[in-house]
């Protein structure tokens, strides 16, 4: 019988329904939209829209699939990274159900959800199989990942500052632009030049994977200053946006050279989070890949954003391993939700 999985971690309530070989048989994504104008997401108030919506989203969603809770064999939830009243929400509703159904609960850790998207059925004429390098790109996260098996992570490298969605939200807020930036960023960039303007490329070429932007938007502070951002020309702004977007696509393509050397048996590369949409980005990541002679598989977006497949879809890998191990599905009912919950401290099933 089908599984269904819960995701409230930051701004958006969703809910999937899968069956239990992967296939996605019904998914909503609320996207909270108050944010905008704060210029950000904020906690109480994430965490409050998503009670007052996660009972109809999950209706249409069960409805969609022309499902009845009776007939869902498994419930499952990100508890964490992320926001922790967003959390308890989500990770509150879907063990409520399932205590209440006499059904197993899996605790999904956000990150690895994100890691196992690439998995799903369908996605790849085959299946990719392991280890393969993830590089995680979003707006709370910047890491490259060896993905040695289910619940085997091993973080190879992060942002020592910001995230790269944060740089990209970050400097077209200097610029100007709309919250979230990533994408107006990346529709100005077009007009621009991006050797217009010389910007400095933390860490590239130094050993490891680390990834570094704080002094990137720095630097592009430092150029909008003469002008002020009110009197900033178009055609200056569109420079610095197109300049920035290289700088990071090069600092992206630098690192995910250096974090192959760690992993040299990788079977490919894989992209997921927000910052995954940048056509730049993608395109020069996937010229590495080829490089290295290995396939290179982004998700469509809606996957690489933050939505509920990813999480059904890894509980439904935790339940596989466990049975191909002869273990009964975890009882993750006592697993509390945790703001900060690192890769490397998820247990293998
Ligand atoms: P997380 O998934 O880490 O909890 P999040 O919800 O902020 O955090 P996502 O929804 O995966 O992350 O991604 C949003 C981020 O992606 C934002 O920072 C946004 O600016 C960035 N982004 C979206 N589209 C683009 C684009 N075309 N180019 C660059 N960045 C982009
Ligand atoms: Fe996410």
């Amino acid at each position: 019988s089908p599984l269904l999985a819960i995701e409230t971690s930051c701004d958006d309530t969703a809910c999937a329904i899968l069956s239990p070989d992967g296939t996605i048989l019904a998914e909503r994504v609320l996207s909270q939209t108050g944010h905008a104008a704060l210029g950000g997401v904020v906690p109480e108030i994430a965490a409050r829209a998503h009670l007052s919506a996660l009972p109809a989203v999950l209706d249409e969603t069960l409805r969609a699939a022309g499902t009845k809770l009776d007939d869902i064999g498994a419930f499952a939830a990100s508890t964490g990274p992320g926001l922790i009243g967003g959390l308890i929400v989500g990770s509150s509703l879907a063990k409520g159900i399932a205590m209440a159904q006499h059904k197993p609960f899996v605790a999904v850790n956000h990150i690895e959800a994100h890691a196992l998207t690439a998995r799903l059925p369908g996605l790849t004429p085959t299946q990719i199989g392991f280890p393969y390098l993830l590089l995680l790109v979003s707006g709370g996260h910047c890491q490259c990942v060896a993905v040695r098996g289910v619940g085997r992570y091993e973080r190879l490298g992060g942002t020592i500052d910001d995230a790269a969605g944060e740089a990209f939200d970050k400097v077209a807020k200097l610029l100007g632009l709309g919250w979230p930036g990533g994408p107006a960023l990346e529709k100005l960039a077009k007009e621009g030049d991006p050797r217009a303007v010389d910007l400095p490329r933390p860490l590239l070429g130094r050993e490891g994977c680390d990834f570094s932007f704080s002094g990137l938007k720095t630097a592009v502070a430092r150029q909008i200053a003469p002008y002020g951002q009110e009197a900033l020309p178009r055609q200056v702004a569109a420079d610095i946006a197109a300049s920035f977007q290289r700088c990071v696509a090069d600092i992206m393509a630098d690192r995910a050279e250096h974090a192959l050397a760690m992993l040299p048996d990788a079977t490919c590369i894989v992209v997921a989070g927000g910052v995954a949409a940048n056509g730049e980005l993608r395109a020069r990541l996937e010229a590495v890949a080829a490089a290295h002679h290995l396939p290179f598989v982004a998700p469509p977006l809606r996957l690489c954003t933050d939505n509920a497949v990813m999480v059904g879809w890894a509980a439904l890998e935790t339940l596989k391993a466990r049975a191909d191990k002869n273990l009964d599905a975890p009882d993750d009912i006592p697993i509390a939700p945790r703001p900060r919950w690192p890769l490397a401290e998820v247990q293998a099933p």
